[in-house]
């Protein structure tokens, strides 16, 4: 049997169903802050993330599905939906709607990475950019969405750690630090550390590696906010006072860097405490440099991705169910060989308002109702010889027993005005 790419998932059903009210909820908080949608391709030029994700972030060293086309050019299915978004503001010339502008996105996106619980190869992510606007309420409003939407989802169990990772000089300085603090230790840490102590020495901060995590402790390494210039202090005193007067808790994480190389200033993660090793719902950040590295105007932005499998399995951790499917309101079943086009053409006569289905072949009452019952079906709708001659539908209430026999071009109003027997 041919099965599913490993790290891929077929959904359907609860998973789907959990997906789509994740989105639902997204779509609601977003536009009603303002923001469009949109849809950019699945898969983009390469370099847009080379240059957009950042050459020494894991994403683009080891995690990319990329692929040469016909036409020998480097392709890759989009791991990240920012830089896609900053490449359309650019392509586009958003810079000249009013700004700032809101976008929101929700998708696929691939990345190759082992996978375990949590984490896939394909998964999908809902994503918010406010483009335009360097000030501190942009911060505060992108986080303060991110935690609503996951909020009014049901989840309690939330940590929303908030951190800064200050401007560019800022980040010299402390990568400076870093390469003189941990040099000493080279030889202990792992390879892939090893390597960013030349290429990006804050990206140690954020390994996985048992060594690593015990010489940064040992050294006892200081957290990139005693880096902070007096600009970026300033600004993330501002999105903390903001995000207090919105109501939003938060704790601030000195230590917070994000995987992605253009992030500036403010930076945060939302963490769920029942979710184990991949703990980490969703995060965003500052990311002013990222418009003039894709080769636009210099443009500041925020924004951030909630990782949607994330979200349903912490909401499945607490207990919350997806809205149920919508119920079958009633199943037909032609009765003989004769009636078998005008059981689909009842069906399709109550479509899309009512959710109707039909048998494809003849069935007995009984096996009718028995199926109908199957189905979570409320009615059975029997069409034998006497009704197609009299046009109309007996329709029998399951739960009840009770039946009456209605009018065909009479059932859609019949069953939306609840079918009362
Ligand atoms: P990132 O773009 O890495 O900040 O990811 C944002 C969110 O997407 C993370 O917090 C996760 O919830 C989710 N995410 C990232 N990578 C994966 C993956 N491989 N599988 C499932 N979810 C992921």
């Amino acid at each position: 049997m041919t099965k599913a790419v490993k790290g891929t998932h077929d959904l359907f059903k609860e998973s789907l169903r959990c997906q789509q009210a994740v989105v639902s909820r997204a779509r609601e908080w977003l536009e009603a802050a303002g923001a469009s949608e949109i849809a950019t391709p699945v898969f983009e030029l390469t370099e847009v993330f080379e240059r957009g994700v950042g050459e020494s972030t894991d994403i683009v060293q080891k995690e990319m599905f990329t692929f040469t086309d016909r036409g020998n050019r480097s392709l890759t299915l989009r791991p990240e939906g920012t830089a896609g978004v900053v490449r359309a503001y650019i392509e586009h010339g958003m810079k000249v709607w009013p700004q700032p502008v809101r976008l929101w996105y929700a998708g696929p996106m691939f990345r190759a990475e082992r996978p375990q619980k949590g984490r896939q190869r394909q998964f999908h992510q809902v994503g918010f950019e406010l483009l335009g606007s360097a000030s501190p309420l942009a911060d505060a409003e992108a986080v303060a969405l991110s935690y609503r939407i996951l909020e009014t989802l049901g989840l309690r169990d939330m940590k929303l750690k908030l951190g800064s990772v200050g401007d560019a000089e800022d980040r010299r300085r402390y990568n400076q630090y870093l390469r003189e603090a941990l040099s000493p230790r080279q030889d202990d840490l792992s390879p892939d550390s090893q390597r960013r102590l030349s290429t990006n020495p804050m990206r140690i901060l954020d390994s996985k590696s048992e060594d690593d995590r015990q010489v940064l402790k040992e050294l006892g390494i200081r957290p990139m906010l005693e880096f902070l210039g007096p600009g970026a202090r300033e600004h993330f005193e501002a999105v903390k006072r903001i995000l207090g007067g919105l109501g939003v808790p938060f704790e601030v994480d000195p230590a917070i860097v994000r995987g992605l190389d253009y992030y500036a200033r403010t930076s945060w993660e939302i963490h769920h405490e029942q979710l184990g090793a991949q703990s980490a719902l969703g995060g965003g950040g500052r990311y002013d440099g990222l418009a003039e590295l894709l080769g636009g105007p210099p443009t500041p932005g925020v924004g951030w991705a909630l990782g949607i499998e994330r979200v349903c399995l912490a909401l499945e951790a607490e207990g919350v169910s997806p809205p149920p499917e919508r119920t079958l309101d009633i199943y037909i079943a032609p009765l003989g060989e004769g009636q078998l086009e005008l059981a689909l053409a009842a069906a399709a006569s109550l479509w899309p308002e009512v959710r109707a289905e039909y048998a494809l072949s003849p069935r007995k009452p009984g096996k009718a109702i028995r199926e109908a019952e199957k189905r979570g079906a409320r009615f059975v709708g029997l069409l034998g010889e006497e009704e197609a001659r009299a046009g109309a539908l007996t329709i029998k209430d399951i739960a009840s027993g009770r039946q009456q026999t209605v009018p065909l071009n009479r059932v859609r109003e019949w069953l939306e005005s609840g079918g009362e027997l």
